[in-house]
């Protein structure tokens, strides 16, 4: 076993020395990455406050279960291109303890910094007391956003919801990150024909998509 996991390696090698080009083609497009996935809200506070499932739509879908489904979705996908990937909640760990959720959101970036990520990226679902509202968003703060944000904004125009804002803005992730960082809004729960969309497994499949190949477009070898 030992003599072959060493012939193996020589092959690599061998291959990687004869045609570096095609060595690297046959490589997963993120190795070497590392990224902090942050599926919004899903915060629970020791005051007894009720959980913060974020916006709520009209029929009942949640902004943190949405968020959760696309993160857990997106960061498989980071995996099987071989990016390490952290996530700020998980199936297997839904919720977060804070006090304040700036504080949390905050502590969310902070993660991301820490690791020296690749990219951070929140997951949020907008909410309008207006229900026609409809679209993607995407916010970053720093200049070493703008390129992530706009890959995020032309992979999201894929998915036919419309835009309704793309801009710097300073909120707690985006003001708090060092690393390249952007928060994205995947349409309205407020609307109903948006929150019915949100609610499927496909869309939520979809929509995780379209972020991948924007974090492939930004930052693969
Ligand atoms: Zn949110």
């Amino acid at each position: 076993m030992k003599r072959l996991v060493v012939a193996l390696l020589f092959a690599g090698w061998y291959s990687y020395g004869l045609s570096p080009a095609a060595a690297h083609a046959g490589m997963p497009p993120l190795v070497g990455t590392t990224f902090v996935i942050d599926p919004g809200h899903g915060t629970r506070y020791p005051d007894g406050s009720p959980l913060n499932v974020g916006a709520v739509g009209p029929t009942g879908v949640r902004e943190n279960v949405v968020a959760l489904a696309v993160g857990e979705d997106l960061a498989r996908r980071l995996r099987d291109a071989g990016a390490r990937v952290v996530l700020t909640r998980s199936y297997a760990k839904p919720f977060r303890t804070a006090t304040v959720l700036r504080l949390d959101n905050r502590a969310r970036a902070k993660l991301a910094n820490d690791l020296h990520a690749t990219g951070f990226v929140a997951i949020h679902a907008d909410a309008s007391t207006d229900r026609t509202q409809r679209g993607t968003s995407v916010f970053w703060l720093k200049p070493n956003s703008v390129r992530l944000a706009n890959a995020m904004r032309a992979h999201l125009a894929t998915l036919g919801l419309g835009e309704s804002e793309f801009r710097a803005r300073d909120l707690a992730v985006t003001n708090e990150a060092r690393v390249p960082a952007v928060l994205v809004e995947l349409g309205f729960v407020s609307n109903p024909a948006q929150a019915q969309m949100l609610a499927t497994s496909a869309f939520q499949q979809r929509a995780a998509g379209v972020l991948y190949d924007a974090l492939v477009e930004t930052f693969s070898r």
